[in-house]
């Protein structure tokens, strides 16, 4: 491992320029992430709100920042508040909650639907059935504040690459679908977040529009 700014720059060299770098900051000082913002990052992801709120406050106000890990209902307000997206809506229940509060705020916030691709049962989203089953159409008319901008998704923990590019294959359909059956009049419905450090490279492959990775950054993380 390199410095942080050789490891984004090592990155920016192998990924396409279209697709975008979620700079995944959890467990991260305010000072290396400050490092990847002095190499040109602008794009940040937390996955736990208080964290999101504490390094928003100690980093520049340029920062976009993404939640990007499970969103209780008794924390939306705070979310809403501080966060320019929301990539890990998992409910319908959720969704609604994000818009009143949003309303309520007179804010615009963009949300991903998060889809449970991978094998593992811990991984929250919304069932691959549910992109059938759902009538998107009558969940957006009833959206006032928030824009649904794609789909976001996690593949299985596996060194199976052939298993991890099916459940992006998997996404990149999903999202197809939504897009043409519900969403093809909506020009912000155009992001795809998949790939993490070590799935990455497959995930762009399979049409990635946003690679939200920490580890390949800053280095191991001790936990999470
Ligand atoms: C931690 C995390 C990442 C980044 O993981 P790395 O393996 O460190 O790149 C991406 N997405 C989510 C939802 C995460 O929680």
């Amino acid at each position: 491992m390199g410095t942080i700014a050789t490891n984004i720059e090592n990155l920016l060299r192998e990924l396409p320029p279209e697709v975008e770098v979620v700079a995944v900051t959890k467990t991260r000082t305010a000072g290396e992430a400050m490092e990847a913002y002095k190499a040109g990052l602008r794009l940040f992801g937390e996955n736990r709100v208080q964290e999101l709120a504490a390094k928003k406050d100690l980093l520049p106000d340029d920062v976009i920042w993404h939640l990007i890990g499970h969103l209780q209902s008794n924390k939306v307000r705070q979310a809403v508040a501080i966060a320019s997206m929301i990539e890990s809506v998992d409910s319908l229940k959720l969704l609604t909650k994000i818009d009143e509060e949003a309303v309520r705020q007179d804010k615009q916030i963009d949300c991903l639907l998060q889809f449970h691709i991978a094998s593992e049962e811990t991984k929250q989203g919304f069932g691959i059935e549910e992109a059938d089953s759902t009538d998107w159409k009558e969940v957006t008319a009833s959206l006032r504040a928030v824009r649904i901008c794609g789909v976001m998704g996690m593949a299985t923990f596996t060194n199976d690459s052939e298993q991890v590019r099916r459940e992006f294959r998997t996404l990149a359909l999903i999202f197809r679908n939504l897009h043409d059956r519900h969403f093809s009049g909506m020009e912000f419905f155009r992001e795809i977040s998949m790939g993490m450090t070590g799935d990455w490279l497959l995930a762009v492959e399979e049409g990635s529009t946003m690679v939200r990775v920490g580890t390949l950054i800053f280095g191991e993380r001790i936990i999470r």
